[in-house]
């Protein structure tokens, strides 16, 4: 078969055409396409002009730019999980839906920063269950909430809550799916969040199921690092990313690595002690997106000219009376060594809380004057990407815009002492 008639068939079996309707779309006679589309050996069959071709051609591609871009359930569907209205893992993000939430994450940026107020969920009630600690996950998906004008209701720990007395998760879940509209849960086991979320219709969000993901402080960093980039007129396409610690357990970099791999051509620089090491199975799924991994135990050859750093904590409380071995003081990420192989435009990120001790195996306390130092910018961008995850999947996104109202009180122009430093970068 002529390479003419694959390309015409193809093309009708893509844009759902049938002959005549085809003919019509590219303005030609029926009998002009049935004579292109005989078997080159046949008496009839002739020759398409190349004319015809390149409109084909043309014609296919903006079908593709079309409906790649086409997808115009809400957002909250093209997230869901299972056709549910939770946030389980970063999987169930592609590249366009992670950055239609940002540009909700972006409409919310004024009531985040104390300018606007919104009252989109006025009414609505947020059950936190946190059975796990938390200091910036809990308070911050409790005060976005509050800034959409929902009020929340939680409890932490185990000690103070039904499942102390052997309550399963399935009936925790029932019993607050009667009382709130939705729900976020931490847990020291992976996978126990989605079984909270079976058990109710609510929407959940997964704030951190034991060493598996986090994937709301996923969508933050990466909001984050887009923010800093557009910044400086960098793209995440390309980029070079380290990441220090416990890649083991530490499950922001678990959820982090899978959603940068939706962008291209990125590199990894892995840095761990044997023992910490990345999940094969997460290393795996990287380079099938056609990324480059590079593992190491050296800081040195890990941070130089990496355009993102990001430092972790060690899970201590992931091990069971396992030793770390050969994770030293030197795996701190001091100034001098940041300013010897990092660049000026390198941004340091860390999900937070650090190890502040002077020999601590960490983000070192004497970069807390360095512009590059992002870890409070990342904070301050969970209050917008955590209220725009619970717009989305509570399907209020396009009221927020119209429904914002000037803020009644007075708030400071920087929230920190430091901030001024960033001003007028971003
Ligand atoms: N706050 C983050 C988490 O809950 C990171 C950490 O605890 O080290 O996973």
């Amino acid at each position: 078969m002529s390479q003419q008639q694959d390309i015409l068939r193809d093309a009708m079996r893509r844009l759902n055409l049938t002959r005549d309707a085809f003919s019509e779309r590219l303005g030609i006679r029926r009998r002009a396409l049935d004579t292109w589309l005989l078997p080159a050996d046949s008496g009839e069959s002739r020759a398409m002009p190349e004319m015809v071709g390149k409109f084909v051609a043309e014609i296919l591609q903006r079908e593709a730019q079309a409906t790649a871009g086409a997808d115009d359930r809400p957002l909250g569907q093209r997230i869901a999980a299972e056709g549910r209205p939770h946030l389980l893992s970063v999987a169930q993000f592609d590249r366009d839906s992670l950055e239609a939430l940002f540009q909700v994450a972006d409409v919310m940026q004024p009531i985040a920063r104390r300018q606007k107020v919104t009252r989109v969920l006025e009414g609505a009630v947020l059950g936190s269950l946190f059975f796990e600690a938390s200091t910036r996950t809990r308070v911050s998906f409790g005060a976005a909430f509050c800034r959409l004008g929902g009020t929340v209701c939680d409890t932490t720990g185990f000690t103070f809550s039904s499942m102390a007395k052997g309550e399963s998760i399935y009936d925790t879940s029932r019993v607050m799916s009667g009382y709130v509209d939705a729900l976020v849960v931490r847990h020291p086991e992976q996978g126990s969040v989605a079984e909270f979320a079976r058990a109710t219709n609510i929407p959940v969000i997964n704030a951190g199921d034991g060493p598996g993901e986090h994937p709301s402080q996923a969508v933050l960093d990466l909001y984050t690092i887009q923010r800093e980039f557009s910044r400086m007129g960098k793209l995440v396409d390309g980029t070079h990313v380290a990441m220090v610690g416990d890649l083991k357990y530490g499950r922001t970099v678990h959820s982090l690595i899978r959603l940068l791999s939706l962008y291209r051509g990125l590199k990894f620089t892995l840095i761990a002690p044997p023992s910490l090491e990345m999940p094969a199975y997460l290393l795996d799924l990287v380079a099938r997106n056609g990324h480059v991994i590079e593992q190491t135990q050296s800081l040195e050859e890990g941070l130089r000219g990496a355009d993102v750093v990001y430092a972790t904590r060690i899970q201590k409380e992931r091990f069971a009376g396992e030793e770390i071995e050969g994770y030293t003081p030197e795996f701190q990420i001091r100034k001098a060594l940041v300013d010897a192989l990092c660049k000026p435009d390198t941004i340091l990120m860390h999900p937070l809380p650090r190890d502040g001790r002077p020999d601590a195996n960490d983000l070192s306390i004497d970069l807390n004057h360095d512009p590059r130092l992002a870890i409070f910018r990342q904070t301050d961008n969970g209050i917008p990407v955590r209220m725009a995850l619970f717009a989305v999947l509570m399907g209020v996104e396009h009221q927020v815009a119209r429904s914002m109202r000037d803020a009644g009180w007075r708030s400071p122009a920087h929230i920190g002492p430091d901030d001024a430093d960033f001003d007028g970068l971003d």
